[in-house]
């Protein structure tokens, strides 16, 4: 029998006590014992957001809170910039455009960060943007933007800052409120170490001013009535209540380890990985490489697919392939949330073994050996 190990940037392996906790008894939404979940975990999300203000919890994936947060603080007519490094990027400009707002794109060269003084001078030549749409971590590519520098260049404008943090929010710093961001939107199935399912909108007073203007068509992700439903630690809809309850025990586990703890690991088994990979002779695609996940060329003249096909196949362990024009390019392999140095370890021998199969000389413990390296300089882990 193998072991399968799920390393993609997402969906990410579920901690046991979580899996344990969702698979209790469904309570009844409309009571107080709900009540009182929702509002212990509305506390716990703010701190995990590094924000004091609203995190609303929606039932989508994270694509439905990039919608929810479209569609609730613009208004017909409106100018959006979005910067668009990836696919992730770019789905911000495809709803935007679904809705008829005028986008104006900031292409990005995949692999590449985010220029934050390009952001400026583009809103300096346009100030009639009411909104910045960007990411934490581009996962397409494995880039982490400079957020702290984009909210610099963003708050002259005036224009709200909209950051999709749906893989980045526990592996990247995000000091939501510190660095002037309105909107962080975020999803389960990532560093939230839960099933697909919930999605997550922040909203600054900026944000809710702009969600009670907003004219945009909108009814199940109306924000105005998520926000009323939560100061009584309600919700519009039925939650997707087992995944709330999972969420309950998850803040838990990050709380009690503390955030900052998090993120050092996060930055830790990142850091491990790419001195892996190094050692093996490959290179890194990200010029700013995020750590949430590891973004890796392939060799030229090895088949890409096929490596990502027989690592899961074959070795058990799943990373994800690149995406639009980088399939079969790329590999990704995914760090973030419950994962420790030796799924690391694991991942990059079982890299190895799949290259040396398929006719590229990795040699056999190098990976290992580089990863160990810079884990060893942090004895005990973290
Ligand atoms: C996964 C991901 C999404 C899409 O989220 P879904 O839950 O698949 O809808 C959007 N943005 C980023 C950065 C992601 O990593």
């Amino acid at each position: 029998m193998k072991k399968n190990r799920l390393m993609s940037p997402g969906p990410t392996p579920v901690p046991e006590n979580v899996l344990l906790r969702m698979a209790e008894t469904l309570v009844h939404h409309r009571t107080p014992a709900f009540r009182s979940v929702l509002g212990r975990v509305h506390a716990k999300l703010r701190e995990l957001f590094s924000t004091s203000e609203p995190v609303l919890v929606l039932a989508s994936s994270g694509t439905g809170a990039m919608e929810a947060s479209v569609v609730n603080l613009l208004s017909r007519g409106d100018r959006v910039l979005v910067v668009n490094g990836g696919k992730f990027g770019g789905r911000f400009s495809d709803i935007s455009a679904g809705y008829g707002i005028d986008v104006h794109e900031y292409k990005v060269e995949w692999g590449h960060p985010a220029d934050p003084g390009e952001i400026r001078r583009i809103l300096g030549e346009n100030e009639d943007i009411k909104a910045v749409f960007t990411t934490l971590c581009e996962t397409s590519t494995g880039v982490a933007n400079d957020i702290r520098a984009i909210g610099e260049a963003v708050k002259p404008s005036g224009a709200a800052l909209v950051v999709d943090a749906i893989s980045g929010l526990s592996a990247d710093e995000l000091c939501t409120d510190e660095w002037g961001v309105d909107v962080v939107v975020c999803g389960s199935q990532k560093g939230l170490m839960l099933p697909p399912g919930l999605g997550f909108v922040s909203l600054s007073p900026k944000a809710r001013d702009m969600v009670k203007r907003s004219d945009l068509p909108k009814y199940y992700f109306d924000l105005g009535k998520a926000l009323n439903a939560y100061e009584r630690d309600d919700t519009p809809w039925t939650p997707a209540i087992s995944l709330v309850a999972g969420l309950d025990s998850v803040l838990d586990n990050m709380l009690s380890e503390g955030m900052e703890a998090v993120l050092r690991r996060h930055a830790l088994l990142a850091s491990s990985a790419r001195a892996g990979i190094r050692s093996m002779g490959l290179e890194l695609f990200s010029r700013r490489p995020s750590n949430a996940l590891t973004a890796v060329k392939v060799p030229p003249g090895i088949d890409g697919e096929r490596l990502v096909r027989e690592l899961r196949e074959e070795e058990g362990i799943t990373v994800a392939g690149g995406q639009a024009h980088l399939k079969g390019k790329i590999f990704r392999l995914g760090h973030l949330g419950y994962t420790d140095e030796y799924d690391i370890v694991s991942a990059l021998s079982a890299v190895e073994r799949v290259l040396n199969r398929i006719g590229y000389d990795a040699g056999y413990g190098k990976g290992a050996a580089g990863a160990l390296e810079v884990l060893g300089q942090t004895p005990g882990g973290y």
